[in-house]
């Protein structure tokens, strides 16, 4: 099959399912294909080479060499890359099935993630577990396109957090929670903001005994104590963290956010504070491209994002930046407070830290454009390229566990790949001129899959 042939496969394969889930995609992966003349970013934080070769076989990476040293086997399909950055799949960190107010998106999201270059999710936290369960089945199963999606369990929360969360009354219920969850083949738990200090132990501790990892968006919990319990990772970084509050009592949630316009980023008790998750070995997700939503200076969306948007998400968005604009003067969310919230990341990486990434769903972040955003505005904080496609890949692998895999572009791992038209290192903004995705080695275009969103991202 031609590319082109693939694409209008892939079209067709997408198109059914949306109403009935069945296509198989194995036959359509070639013998042998080699993406020819790009710019390899290669998600180690190594700076970006010129002219590579890259071929795939079999949904592997068979070779990574230079262009020069590349004679293709007798009818490898040849793919020019001359003029286009290849980078791995994105690892999506923070990657919902479901906008609030609990709709579930997991079926649109599916094939947005994948025109947004996104080739595995973990979805830290499900509102519409059996659902997201049975997708991330039925992209294993080769039945829909879609992403590797790592299920969580619902969330667990506490007095004052919605009651459609899991509010355990004792540890003995925690840990039941956590048991029933991993014998359904769900690893990733996540405690959200009241969740009281001794139900967060009882998870920590259940979850690790099976294999388990733990995520907190957090407020009554400071991120040190999280730490100190052995949480595995923290979501949404700077503004969840009690730990500023001054005389905060132990599990109460007071929010850190009025804190964070007058911070000393560079004072001992940030420091101290960075010091406790890296010493611990937690994880932070940047979610930056949510938060950029909270502040009335900063960009509201591009056209294409607000173009998938349900009807009904749109209303809900013009809504919400009236109250933006009606707001902007009294609000917390001020400049220096984005700027505090970057700078925070850049100072956790600079300590050792893992910082990880995923867009957070809502308002005009939506997946796959959502996750090009987040790290179009790391780089904007100050990464290089090479360092916020490594915290977009293979951070991400590491932290799932699949850094064996995935997440990289050397021989032998999975052919997850999204080749950029463009020069990415030269212009971050060109990750949203995705050209292909290579899912298990099969290429997809990325039109069709938008073209079958529009409209349809949210509560309808
Ligand atoms: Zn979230």
């Amino acid at each position: 099959m031609t590319i082109g042939q693939r694409w209008w496969r892939a079209l067709a394969c997408m198109l059914m399912s949306i109403g009935v889930p069945a296509c198989a995609q194995g036959d359509a992966r070639p013998a042998r294909l080699a993406v020819v003349g790009a710019t390899v970013i290669d998600g180690t934080g190594a700076p970006p080479r010129a002219d590579m070769a890259i071929v795939i076989e079999g949904g592997r990476i068979a070779a990574v060499l230079p262009r020069a040293d590349f004679t293709p086997v007798p009818g490898t399909e040849l793919i020019d890359g001359a003029g286009k950055t290849l980078i791995p799949g994105f690892v999506g960190m923070h990657d919902h099935t479901h906008v609030p107010g609990n709709t579930f998106t997991g079926d649109v999201a599916a094939g947005l993630w994948i025109a947004g270059g996104v080739t595995t999710v973990m979805t830290a936290g499900s509102a519409e577990t059996e659902l997201e369960i049975a997708l991330a089945r039925q992209v294993a199963e080769g039945k829909r396109i879609g992403p590797e999606i790592v299920a969580s369990a619902p969330y667990i929360g506490g007095p004052g957090d919605s009651p459609a969360m899991f509010h355990p009354a004792n540890e003995a219920e925690a840990r039941g929670f956590v048991r029933d969850w991993s014998r359904r083949g769900t690893r990733w738990f996540k405690l959200y903001r009241h969740t009281e200090p001794v139900i967060a132990a009882a998870v920590i501790d259940e979850a690790h005994r099976h294999g388990g990892r733990v995520t907190g968006h957090l407020c009554s919990i400071t991120l040190a104590e999280a730490a100190a319990m052995g949480i595995d990772g923290i979501e949404h970084g700077l503004s969840s963290a009690g730990d500023l509050v001054s005389g905060k009592a132990p599990g109460a949630c007071r929010s850190a956010v009025p804190l964070l316009d007058s911070l000393d980023i560079d004072g001992p008790e940030i420091s101290a504070l960075i010091a406790a998750l890296v010493d611990h070995d937690v994880t932070l997700t940047s979610t930056l491209a949510i938060l950029e939503s909270r502040f009335a200076h900063r960009p509201q969306g591009d056209a294409r994002s607000l173009a998938v948007l349900s009807p009904a998400a749109r209303e809900r968005l013009v809504a919400y930046r009236e109250r933006l604009k009606e707001n902007a003067a009294t609000t917390n969310w001020t400049p220096a407070t984005w700027d505090n919230i970057r700078m925070f990341e850049r100072r956790f990486v600079a300590a050792g830290g893992r910082l990880l990434t995923g867009p957070d769903f809502g308002r005009n972040v939506v997946p796959g454009f959502g996750n090009q955003r987040g790290f179009e505005l790391l780089v904007e904080a100050g990464f290089t390229v090479p360092q916020a496609i490594r915290i977009a890949t293979s951070n991400g692998a590491e932290a799932l566990g699949f850094d064996d895999r995935i997440g990289r572009i050397v021989q032998g791992y999975e052919a997850d790949l999204v080749l950029i038209d463009g020069d990415l290192a030269r212009d971050a903004s060109a990750i949203r001129d995705v050209d292909t995705v290579f899912v298990n080695g099969q290429a997809i275009a990325p039109d069709p899959l938008i073209e079958a969103a529009q409209g349809r991202f949210g509560p309808q």
